[in-house]
């Protein structure tokens, strides 16, 4: 998975987190944390969990961490692909399709001159983060 501007995504990011915030949701979601990595400095990389196949972040310090497992992540050797995650439920599927969509999204965001279609593209994209909100909610329970 390949997110070309960080800078973009933590932008989308707190779009999503506003809307939260109106929904008085005070638990920590997955996103959230992504968000609080992003403001701590950490980078988004284009490397996956081997276990729930989230975009995985690189701390400050070189660390590979993922937010929704809330877990150190190593790789064994630089640039060589993690693992797939094995036996991928229904659900990890669908929410590999919709973070598909969300960079979609994102590109189109990065291209649009038009303020109709950014505003389209920012209701979509929101619908999308709360659709995998709800994925991951799901898959907890
Ligand atoms: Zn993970």
């Amino acid at each position: 998975m390949h997110f070309r501007s960080n800078q973009v995504i933590y932008a989308l990011i707190r779009i999503y987190f506003g809307v939260l915030q109106m929904q008085e949701k005070p638990e920590t979601t997955p996103i959230k944390r992504m968000a609080d990595l992003l403001r701590q400095g950490a980078t988004l990389t284009d490397l996956s969990c081997p276990v729930c196949a989230s975009p995985l972040f690189r701390l400050k310090d070189g660390t590979l961490w993922c937010a929704k497992d809330e877990k150190k992540v190593i790789v064994l050797k630089d640039g060589e692909e993690p693992p797939k995650p094995s036996a991928g439920t229904a659900y990890d599927k669908l929410e590999t399709i919709l973070l598909t969509k969300v960079q979609d999204i994102q590109n189109k965001i990065e291209q649009t001159q038009d303020v109709d279609e950014l505003q389209k593209l920012t209701v979509a994209l929101s619908e999308l983060l709360n659709s995998l909100e709800k994925i991951q909610k799901m898959k907890k329970a």
